[in-house]
């Protein structure tokens, strides 16, 4: 089921940005069926993009392109586990065998799940590193490999802030977005002379998400923690990764861009969920 709420739904005012800023371009965003990946497939549509989305869930993926055509995107999607290095390479191929060429590669897929280290599994832990970290150099890889290294583009890494001061119940991931900062600095210094940029977009809790819901409990607390004193929108974070993905950030890889209203010089560590405080 497609949350429409994230697609008009806090910020949706005009996009600051010119329409056609990636025309011509094609970009593929994993995990784009839902929360921020749909967000940032309808912003880098909206400005051109033709759109291929990937993940698990068939049916997410057909409700989701179903949306993106009716705002008149071009999009198509690939079903795939980002842990499997074959259906990664195989989903890569397909869109580059539909659309001719791929430009812009958002690492979005992740999993998480609030637990404190006493009751993590050496599998719970493995899960999310393996879809966050292992996900994104799988799909960078074969992106590369497959297409970009042939004539240059932009990889956005879309990591978290929590990591950079720790976040309880969250150790796994803040473990697998650390991974997801320094692959992406390794991947800018080693695929910069083939002019393929990589970035890291690192949002803070993002109003209305799966995420949010799930890990920071009370939501209009914690997002309101933050120097900007509000919360921020799916639409915040994909105008971010609109900017890495084009050519106005043509000078710009290995940064983080942390897209989260300030939240993560003042936030607590400690989340508002029921039973931990
Ligand atoms: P979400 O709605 O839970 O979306 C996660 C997506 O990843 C789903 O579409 C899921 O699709 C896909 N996915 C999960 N495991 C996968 C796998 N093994 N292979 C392929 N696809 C997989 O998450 P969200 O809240 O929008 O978050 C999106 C990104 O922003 C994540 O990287 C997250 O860490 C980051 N982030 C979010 C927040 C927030 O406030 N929400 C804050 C900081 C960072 P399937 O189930 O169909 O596979």
């Amino acid at each position: 089921m497609v949350d429409r709420r994230t697609l008009d739904g806090v910020n949706a005012r005009r996009s600051p940005f010119r329409a056609d800023l990636l025309q011509g371009k094609v970009a593929l965003i994993t995990g784009g069926a839902t929360g921020l990946g749909l967000e940032i497939a309808r912003v880098l549509g909206g400005h051109g993009a033709r759109i291929a989305i990937c993940s698990r869930k068939e049916a997410n993926l057909r409700a989701a392109v179903a949306v993106l055509q009716e705002a008149g995107i071009e999009a198509i999607y690939g079903v795939c586990d980002v842990r499997s290095a074959d259906e990664v390479t195989a989903v890569v191929g397909d869109v580059i065998g539909a659309f001719g060429r791929l430009d812009v590669v958002v690492n979005n897929a992740a999993g998480n799940f609030p637990v404190p280290v006493s009751g993590l599994s050496a599998g719970g832990f493995k899960v999310v590193v393996d879809i966050d970290l292992l996900g994104t150099f799988n799909v960078s890889k074969a992106a590369y490999e497959l297409c970009l290294r042939e004539h240059g583009g932009s990889v956005v890494n879309i990591s978290a802030a929590t990591q950079y001061r720790g976040m309880a119940l969250q150790a796994h991931v803040v473990s697998a977005k650390a991974g997801v900062d320094a692959f992406t600095r390794a991947c800018a210094i080693e695929w910069g002379p083939d002019a393929v940029r990589v970035n890291v977009v690192a949002p803070g809790a993002m109003s209305g998400t799966e995420g949010v819901k799930r890990v920071t409990g009370d939501e209009r607390h914690r997002t309101t923690q933050n120097p900007l004193r509000r919360p921020g929108s799916t639409t915040e974070v994909a105008q971010a990764v609109l900017f890495l993905a084009s050519d106005a950030a043509s000078y710009v890889t290995g940064a983080t861009l942390v897209v989260d209203g300030g939240g993560w010089l003042t936030a607590s560590g400690v989340p508002d969920l029921p039973g931990y405080q």
